[in-house]
């Protein structure tokens, strides 16, 4: 690696030490030449995949800012700590991370946000899911209770 100093073209490794959660690595690294000393973190480069809107033709780049958004929304008014809405994006952007895929559709996405949601709070998940699938009748958010009970029934069971 150049040295960032002198621009020497080679520097040695002193030290090597990986990370708590072993998800990065630091070096400590020396110039031969001018013995400017620096560091460098190597990290997986994991990338979160392109979205497909609904249409299934617009591409659109993740953003956290948006997803917190939605989010936020269903939970205006609710009393869930803010803490717990972060690591919920936490886990949604790990499982978005680990696909193989390129692209996603909004769709896997808002699921993996329902998820989420059904664990937080009944009533967000209750008003994302009907922004999501576009609730327009009464029988819908019947029907939408209703799955929720049963999965609340079964978790309780559990
Ligand atoms: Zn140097």
């Amino acid at each position: 690696m150049l040295c960032p100093y002198c621009g020497h073209s080679d520097t040695q490794v002193i030290d090597s030490r990986t990370s708590e959660d072993g998800t990065i690595v630091r070096r400590r690294r020396k110039c031969p030449k001018c013995n400017s000393r620096f560091t460098t973190y190597e990290k997986a480069a994991l990338f979160i995949p392109m979205l497909i809107k609904r249409d299934g033709l617009t591409r659109v780049p993740y953003s956290q800012e948006k997803l917190r958004k939605s989010m936020e929304l269903a939970l205006r008014k609710r009393h869930v700590k803010a803490e717990l809405i972060e690591g919920a994006i936490e886990r949604i952007e790990r499982n978005l991370k680990l696909r193989k895929e390129k692209e996603i559709s909004t769709k896997e996405v808002g699921k993996l946000v329902m998820s989420e949601l059904r664990q937080l709070d009944p009533v967000a998940y209750l008003r994302f899911a009907s922004v999501y699938f576009n609730y327009s009748k009464a029988e819908d958010f019947a029907e939408a209770l209703k799955k929720l009970g049963d999965t609340l029934e079964v978790e309780n069971k559990s």
